[in-house]
């Protein structure tokens, strides 16, 4: 008997999106299960630029949603790394890995609501809103998943279960994959701002020991400010006036964007870093901040995400049963290396630079040093911080 759908994916948040419409592109019949209510088309529900990497822009340009994207778009030539009390800083640029911009800052926003209209708007997916997973049972040559909405619980086959229900994905943790987890003890607060000097192709990323701060242009004057802060230091700044949290701002990052005005509501974010041990179960696959969640220092979860999906569709192309184990094996062989690289490569910023040892300090301005002065080392930062280094370690793919 043919299951219901070829594939439900758990989540409907920016990687569960993009998962139900690369799967739908393959002419797959997906089934979204998302336990919140549909986005308000005008409400502001997530202040953050999210910065979108040169791989990232392929893999929406593959599916035709980069155009109403590139709109919003703010493109970054340039990101200044720099720390508190140190002469060592790296300016990277674009041009000198060939590329355009180093990368998109889209606003969230604009990005979730371009996906979902997507989404509703194929006639290969079915979303079911405000709907919960509960469970799911793995037969031979289907899952059963059971889902709840308003008290009733409906059961749904399928070939392939998607979990992209996120860091605490109740998917995951019903298929017993167990997590490594490292709370970094911190949150980032995020506002947007104006600025009276804007320089808006050029990003900030300022360290400093209480955490790093990052300026992200949104086009014109707008920028979007992420600093990070040690728990009680964020749950008290979160509610400061504005002019006290701007001139916070101003004593951390100085005056080279002018002043600081127009401050919006700050948001707050916990800063995990997590790996699931597995990224598989039978018929069952774990993508996106469910599989892997980073640090936001270098920009990079949700790309991550993204090139989840897109090596999972490698692994489906040309496949009859996109739930079978070789393609699930073959999604994790390919997912493992990106992983542990990007979740290395942030973790050790957020660490290296709120270390006071003295040693770990000379490290450190050495190595900001040395990216500043030395072409190959800050190309092949570039080339992380774009993705275009997985292609590389990963190639040939598609
Ligand atoms: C401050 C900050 C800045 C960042 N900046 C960047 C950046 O510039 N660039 C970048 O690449 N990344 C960035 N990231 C990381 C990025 O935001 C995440 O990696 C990405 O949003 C993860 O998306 P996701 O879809 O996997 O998970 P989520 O966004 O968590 O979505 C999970 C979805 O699953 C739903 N769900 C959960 N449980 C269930 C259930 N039981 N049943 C049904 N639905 C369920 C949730 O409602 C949600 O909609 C940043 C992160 C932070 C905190």
């Amino acid at each position: 008997m043919q299951p219901d759908c070829d594939c439900v994916v758990v989540g409907a948040g920016l990687v569960g999106s993009f998962a139900a419409l690369a799967l739908a592109a393959q002419g797959l019949r997906v089934s979204v299960i998302e336990q919140r209510a549909p986005i308000d088309a005008n409400a502001v529900n997530d202040p953050r630029g999210l910065v979108l990497s040169a791989v990232s822009r392929r893999l929406f340009e593959r599916y035709h949603l980069w155009a109403p994207l590139e709109a919003a778009s703010n493109p970054i030539t340039t990101v200044r790394i720099s720390e508190r009390g140190s002469f060592g800083s790296a300016e990277l640029c674009a041009a000198e890995i060939g590329l355009d911009a180093l990368g998109w800052a889209c606003p969230a926003d604009h990005l979730l609501r371009t996906l979902t209209f997507a989404m509703l708007d194929h006639a290969g997916i079915s979303v079911h809103w405000q709907t919960r997973f509960v469970s799911a049972q793995a037969e031979a040559d289907q899952i059963l998943i059971t889902s709840e909405s308003h008290a009733t619980k409906t059961n749904t086959s399928a070939k392939l279960l998607v979990a992209a229900d996120g860091l605490d994905s109740a998917v995951r943790a019903h298929c017993g994959i167990a997590v490594d987890q490292f709370d970094y003890g911190q949150r980032a607060l995020v506002a947007n701002l104006s600025v009276s000097r804007p320089q808006s192709a050029t990003a900030f990323e300022h360290f400093t020991r209480r955490g790093p701060l990052a300026l992200i242009p949104l086009g014109g004057a707008r920028y979007v400010s992420v600093q990070c802060l040690d728990t009680a230091c964020a749950n008290a700044a979160q509610h400061d006036e504005p002019d006290v949290y701007a001139a916070m701002l101003t004593r951390r990052f100085g005056t080279r964007l002018g002043t600081f005005t127009d401050l919006g509501p700050r948001y707050s974010y916990a800063l995990t870093r997590q790996r699931a041990q597995t990224l598989y179960a039978p018929r069952t696959v774990v993508i996106g901040n469910a599989a892997n969640a980073v640090h936001p220092n270098a920009a990079q979860g949700l790309n991550l995400g993204l090139r989840d999906v897109a090596a999972l569709i490698d692994c489906c192309t040309g496949q009859t049963d996109p739930g079978k184990a070789a393609v699930l094996s073959a999604y994790s062989a390919a997912r493992r290396a990106d992983h542990v690289r990007v979740s290395t490569f942030t973790d050790v910023l957020a660490q290296a630079f709120r270390s006071p040892l003295a040693a770990v300090t000379g490290l450190r301005r050495m190595a900001l040093t040395a990216a500043g002065y030395v072409a190959p080392l800050r190309r092949r930062v570039m080339l992380e911080a774009s993705g275009l280094a997985t292609l590389a370690h990963d190639a040939p793919r598609r």
